[in-house]
């Protein structure tokens, strides 16, 4: 068997990080689902390329909240399209597996998503350990906004897509017109941020905690488009002096002490694991 000797280095320094560390955060873009069969946004095949495929214009004029008073139908039916298929998909092993990191070596955590799919609720995070940075479409707000109130939705998934077929959108409660996903789209100025602040708080909070201590990041499946987290995983390494591992398939570098690793989320954290495996039970 040949051994690669630059993995594995990079594999004993991430158990050593890990051992050393008392928390981890998760920075995840996109590509952590793309395992569990969920699509990149950029890149080839990213969802973004078949909305503008499909709609026949740019992404910023189709995930825009104007989309629900121009074109209610086709908004609503991209994003009822999305929560069927987020609702359908169940996390890949890689989420488990930092979980088990997470208690195997005892830490404080903080998952920070630009993802709106629920899938590390769906795995077993604490939802009070997550902050979705882009918001969720399993939430929903009124599209005007007539208030501040902000609902988890109870959208029938078998029936909503002929619902809107048939012009029947769902409601905001308060008002009775459209609502739409607490989502934070494109030149968004109608997004309802209470729960976006609330996570916010709680994640000041961790940062109080446990920013005098040794932290981990691990970075995964964020592309440098999504400047959301890559800002965030580069202030925790900046300010809070955290070790990074950043993996990612297309854009993995990073300068030392941290760590870059060019492979899948699902890949890397397997092979991560079982090296950690490995080392444990030689302890
Ligand atoms: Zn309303």
């Amino acid at each position: 068997m040949q051994v690669d000797e630059k993995k594995l280095a990079n594999f004993r320094r991430i158990f050593d990080y890990l051992s050393t560390s008392k928390s981890m955060v998760i920075t995840a873009g996109a590509g952590i689902g793309v395992n569990s069969g969920l699509a990149d946004y950029r890149g080839n095949g990213g969802q973004w390329g078949t909305v503008e495929a499909e709609a026949g214009k740019s992404v910023f004029d189709v995930v825009n909240p104007k989309i629900f008073s121009e074109n209610p139908q086709y908004g609503w039916k991209l994003f009822a399209s999305r929560l069927i298929e987020y609702s359908k998909t169940n996390p890949h092993l890689g989420f488990q597996i930092l979980q088990n990191w997470i208690q195997l070596f005892n830490l404080d955590f903080f998952v920070l998503t630009s993802n709106i799919d629920n899938q590390f609720q769906k795995a077993g995070f604490n939802e009070d350990k997550i902050r979705e940075l882009h918001g969720s479409v399993f939430y929903l707000q009124c599209s005007t906004p007539c208030t501040n109130s902000i609902w988890k939705h109870d959208i029938q998934l078998d029936t909503i897509l002929l619902d809107i077929e048939q012009g029947n959108y769902p409601i905001c409660p308060k008002c009775g017109k459209i609502s739409r996903p607490n989502v934070y789209m494109f030149r968004d100025n109608t997004y309802l941020s209470e729960m976006s602040n609330e996570q916010e708080f709680r994640f000041q909070e961790f940062l109080k905690n446990n920013g005098d201590s040794p932290m981990i990041v691990f970075e995964i499946g964020s592309g440098p488009h999504v400047q959301s987290i890559r800002k965030k995983t580069r202030m925790l390494g900046i300010e809070y002096k955290a070790k990074i591992v950043r993996i990612n398939t297309q854009d993995s570098k990073i300068r030392e002490p941290h760590i870059g690793i060019a492979q899948g989320a699902l890949e890397s954290l397997i092979e991560i694991n079982e090296y950690i495996m490995q080392e444990m039970s030689l302890k």
